[in-house]
């Protein structure tokens, strides 16, 4: 990378907006007030166009072309400083929803705690947010709770305004059209240099206001591979109990972003470490910390999901959610086998729905991912079975192939026979013909099964 930092070699090449800042006015810490930014010129910097879609930079030249301010803002600036080739983009604007919208026919304002711009271009959709002004500068416009999380603050700013109600201070830097230059308040890219993580302004005080701001340290941290700094890690360390308030519903998103997007296991681990994973599963922590095999699975599991991720291939909430619940689940099944004669699957089932009703409580996770989730968990039992129709039936399921890749991994960390599982992989490849000799079906056997079994009034059992 080559950008020029301050207090380094490379200062003399950075220009400042107004008037000279020095580093020592740009320290990020306490409540902030405006400051002039450190502006790094085009040469000095390695973020190029090329790596803008087609999408952002229409929206950013038509409205740098009305007069009005536009920059790229927040992951996508950070991602490109870092060669990662960022996929979403950003625009901070100093023109309000309704000026966005007459520029663009493919405009959707959204939002009702924010009121931001929507512009699609195909699939791709830029965000376009007008600069809001920060807690702090505005305190009598914004409203907490009793914890201090901001349920509202939709007053608009001024860029300088706007940086300080940012996280990070690699997520606060600003690319502009107009120039190509990029504006550093936070002293960002020297953090990106250094690969930490900072929060902006007082860490405990901005925890309070959004303490999913905790889950977005670790996750940047996991991705990044950026170290947290020492005061937002004690800062963490304090306020873990305050993800207790954030609505379950916002956590689903973000446990989306934290183990969909080809990180799981480094966030997973950061979680465990700083505490926040029993926040967010609490039945899964406590068997995580009674027995290491389910820790080595959940981890097997979580890298054959950053696997998927990487090779493009796609990956649902479900899977991942059943493995936190496994062996919770397992538990509660074999105690309700206890209670109440029913099968082993059924007890899954059951246990299952338990399960994934207390997590509810936590992270909302929507019906379409915890009924094959339940399926798939209440399957696993079926797998012991490879003789006859019904067994060979498992292979018609629809929930067949989730169901089989989570009984591999079973298998993969030794909770499950390995030959048996091979059989699965084995027959999938098989011909019906070569199947039925796979499941030892004799078309004779099925017929007087059926007539015994009816005899005795009893149906099937299942697993
Ligand atoms: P990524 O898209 O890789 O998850 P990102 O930094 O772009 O990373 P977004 O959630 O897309 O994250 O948010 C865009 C920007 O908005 C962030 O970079 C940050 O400046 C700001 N932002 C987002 N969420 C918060 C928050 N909870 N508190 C403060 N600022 C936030
Ligand atoms: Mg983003």
């Amino acid at each position: 990378m080559s950008l020029t930092c301050p207090g380094r070699a490379g200062a003399a090449i950075i220009r400042t907006h107004n008037h000279r800042t020095s580093s020592s006015q740009l320290k990020n810490s306490g409540p902030q007030t405006p400051k002039a930014p450190q502006i790094i010129p085009r040469a000095a910097h390695t973020v190029s166009r090329k790596e803008i879609t087609s999408g952002a930079l229409k929206v950013l030249y038509r409205l740098h072309k009305s007069g009005y301010q536009a920059f790229l803002v927040g992951g996508c600036v950070r991602d490109a400083l870092l060669d990662l080739h960022p996929k979403d983009f950003d625009v901070a604007t100093d023109a309000t929803p309704e000026e966005v919208r007459a520029l663009f026919d493919n405009c959707r304002l959204i939002g009702r705690r924010f009121r931001l711009a929507h512009i699609r271009f195909g699939r791709e959709v830029i965000e376009v947010a007008t600069f809001r002004a920060a807690a702090i500068h505005a305190a009598d416009d914004v409203e907490h709770d009793h914890e201090g999380r901001i349920i509202r603050d939709n007053v608009y700013g001024k860029i300088e305004e706007d940086v300080w109600r940012r996280d990070f201070t690699c997520n606060a830097l600003y690319y502009n059209i107009a120039d190509f230059s990029i504006w550093d308040y936070v002293n960002g890219v020297r953090d990106i240099e250094r690969r930490r993580l900072v929060l902006i302004g007082d860490a405990d005080n901005r925890l309070r206001e959004d303490p999913v701001r905790m889950l977005r340290a670790v996750r940047f941290a996991a991705k990044l591979n950026f170290t947290i700094d020492e005061s937002l890690a004690a800062a963490i360390d304090n306020d873990v109990e305050l993800l207790a308030n954030v609505p379950a519903a916002r956590l689903f998103d973000e446990f989306l972003k934290m183990f969909e997007t080809g990180f799981a296991e480094k966030t997973f681990d950061k979680l465990r470490e700083y505490r926040l994973f029993a926040q967010l599963f609490p039945a899964t922590d406590e068997e995580l910390n009674k027995d290491p095999a389910f820790l080595r699975f959940v981890r097997a599991a979580l890298d054959n999901t950053d696997r998927r991720v990487a090779a493009g291939k796609s990956v649902t909430p479900m899977f991942l959610i059943g493995v936190f619940l496994w062996a919770p689940t397992e538990r509660l099944a074999a105690l309700r086998r206890t209670e109440e004669r029913m099968s082993e699957s059924q007890s899954l089932s059951l246990a299952a729905y338990e399960l994934a009703a207390q997590q509810q409580r936590r992270i909302s996770i929507p019906r379409r991912f915890t009924v094959p989730m339940r399926e798939m968990l209440a399957l696993q039992p079926r797998f012991m079975h490879t003789r006859g129709k019904r067994a060979m039936n498992l292979l018609a399921h629809r929930r067949f192939r989730a169901a089989y890749d989570f009984m591999l991994l079973r298998s993969k960390v030794g909770q499950f026979d390995a030959d048996v599982a091979e059989f699965w992989t084995k027959v999938q490849k098989q011909t019906a013909e070569q199947r039925v000799a796979s499941f030892e079906i004799r078309a004779s056997a099925k017929g007087k099964r059926r007539r015994r079994r009816s005899r005795r009034g009893k149906p099937a059992q299942t697993s």
